[in-house]
Order: C-alpha cells, then structure tokens, then sequence
C-alpha cells in the first residue's frame, strides 16, 4: 500500500534522511518507531504531502504522492504531533469546522460529527470548551477530526507522547478497533514497547535511515541471531574449533580459554543441530547458550548512539 523509496530530505546541512526505504502493507497497524530526532516527523511530513523530499519516491496504492499530493487528501487521515489552536471553540463547532472542509455539511456533517466523538469517548463532550479538554481527550479530539471523511489510512505522529498510562491504554484499543474496521494505521513512538503489543509491522528508523522493518517476531528473530552465542568446552577444543571453523552459518569466532563466543546466524533449530553435531564429533560440552534479548534491550541497541551497536551484518567483524 505504502511505498517509499531512497527518500532524502536536508535541512541545510543537516541529513534528516538519507535514503529511507519503508514498506506498509493495506491493512497493517504499522509502528514507525526511532529515537528522537531519527526523522519520524519529517517522513510523516512528506507521506502526507506537507513537505517535499529532497529527491526518492513515496507511493500511496502505486501513485506518485510526492508528484500528486491532492490524491492523499481523500485517502488519508493525519494527527500530527501538535494541537493547533482552536481552543475557543465547542467540540461539536470543532468537528463541524473539519467536517465542512471536506464538503460534508448540516445534518450529514453533525451525524458524522457525533458518531465519531462517540467512538472516541467523547459522546458527552459535543458542547464542551475545547479549551476545557484535558490532553489525552484534545488527543481523542483530533483522532476524531482525523477520521470525519472516512480515510482508509490514518498516520499518527507521536500520539501518545505526554499521555497517562490509564488514557494511553484507551487510546491503544480504540486504534485496535479501528484497524479491525480495516483502517491501515500507522503510528510514531519513540518507544518501541508502547507498541509492541498492537502493531503488525515495526519500521525502525535510526538517523535518516531504515534499520529494520518486518513483523515484530522477524524483527525479535534477526536481532536474537545477531547475539553471539557462547559455548563452553570441557575437553576437545580443537575439534570444536575445526567444526565451527567449517559451518557455514558461523560467522566469527572469538575464543578466551575454555569458552568460544561465535557469531551464528542460524535459528533455534539449527543451534540444536550445531550442539548435536559437536557432542557427536566427541567434543565435551559444558555450555551452549545465546543470549536473550528483550524487545526494549534490542530497540535501545539497535539505536544507540556508541559504538556497541548491534552488528545485524557480520562480514564487518570477521575474527576469524
Ligand atoms: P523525529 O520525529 O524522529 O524526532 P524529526 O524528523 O523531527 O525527527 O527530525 C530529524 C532531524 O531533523 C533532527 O535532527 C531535527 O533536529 C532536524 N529537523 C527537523 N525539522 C527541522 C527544521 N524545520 N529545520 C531544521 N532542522 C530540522
């Protein structure tokens, strides 16, 4: 559905993207997650036409929306990272405001008005002060607005940033609802864990760029084969040596007395094959463990700002 390609944007001599490659597929509650400054913002920016990329392509349903941005006004629906400043309006005026810049009008527009406050949990706010609304109902007001044409898509930056944990629960099963009513979503955090649990896909951005994207089980596999795994020897090294030396899956191999940490891009199976064959070829061993990581550690690794980043491609770092 969503297809970018190489998207570059400078803000004078500061590379906010630097060749992003993003995939969201119709239907997906797509999770765009990075740290702060990353270039979140600035690709949502350009998906929905308020900014042009520097060059690179961005395809909504194989249409060029960088060359056509008035196709997106139909197709989607955006809450941005900010309010806006219509606090002295009433909800209900509110609603009726955003209803009529896409044409819906009178009755049609305070019917849909209504229905929408009422999927957010704000039914009985229609005649309050915006003004009088607290953070994560201002949050619910503009998901309302978002959605008063009806859009398949909704792209959210940041909207459960500053929120409660009680209200960024609420807000989480109202996105629920909505992908199930087939709305594709997609949503910024720079916490991967506040989305974990609902999203289909995770796209991970680090400084301009895309550094993994898939599902949440692809992501938690590719960053657990990149840890390396440790096995203990209690007699035999050198046959353990010769073996991992010769099996295509080891990549590097690092060896402190008894123990060898070896850089294995097999999975689980395939580790317990390994096992097998070197008990097999007579070789003791002692231990033979990987090490787990959690969704948080992965996420706070893959976007550090040091050197001890996780290595997700091991030609880089032979030993061997
Ligand atoms: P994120 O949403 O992931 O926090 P942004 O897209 O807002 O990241 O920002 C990416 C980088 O671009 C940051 O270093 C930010 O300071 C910079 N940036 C964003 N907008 C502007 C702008 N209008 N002018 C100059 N620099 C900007």
């Amino acid at each position: 559905m969503l297809k970018i390609r190489n998207l570059k944007k400078a803000y004078g001599n500061l590379h906010a993207l630097e060749g992003l490659d993003m995939d969201v597929t119709d239907g997906a509650l797509f999770g765009f997650v990075g740290p702060n400054g990353a270039g979140k913002t600035t690709t949502i920016r350009i998906m929905t036409g308020l900014l042009a990329p520097d060059s690179g392509s961005v395809e909504f349903d194989g249409q060029d929306v960088v060359a056509r941005p008035g196709y997106l006004k139909e197709r989607i629906g955006y809450v941005p990272d900010y309010f806006g400043v219509y606090d002295n309006l009433k909800v209900w005026e509110y609603m009726d405001f955003f209803a009529s810049c896409y044409g819906l009008e009178g009755l049609t527009a305070r019917k849909r008005s209504l229905t929408l406050l009422d999927q957010v949990g704000l039914g009985n706010k229609a005649d309050s002060y915006v003004d009088g609304l607290s953070r994560g109902m201002k949050q619910r007001l503009c998901l309302a607005r978002a959605l008063v044409h009806d859009p398949p898509v909704l792209i959210m930056d940041e909207p459960t940033a500053g929120l409660d944990p009680r209200t960024r629960l609420e807000f989480r099963d109202t996105l629920l609802e909505l992908n199930e009513q087939g709305k594709t979503i997609i949503i910024s955090s720079h916490a991967l864990p506040d989305l974990a649990e609902i999203c289909t896909e995770v796209g991970i951005i680090d400084r301009g760029k895309m550094i993994l994207g898939g599902s949440l089980e692809e992501i938690i596999g590719k960053v657990q084969t990149s840890k390396p795994l440790t096995i203990s020897v209690f007699q035999n090294m050198d046959q353990a040596i010769r073996i991992l030396k010769e099996h295509p899956l080891v990549h590097t191999m690092t060896i402190k007395d008894q123990e060898i940490m070896i850089g294995f891009t097999g999975d689980t199976r395939q580790e317990c094959g390994l096992l097998a064959q070197l008990v097999a070829s007579g070789v003791l061993v002692r231990g033979f463990e990987r090490e787990a990581g959690s969704l948080e550690a992965v996420f706070m690794q893959l976007t550090r700002q040091d050197e001890e980043r996780v290595v997700l491609s091991y030609e880089a770092e032979s030993d061997l």
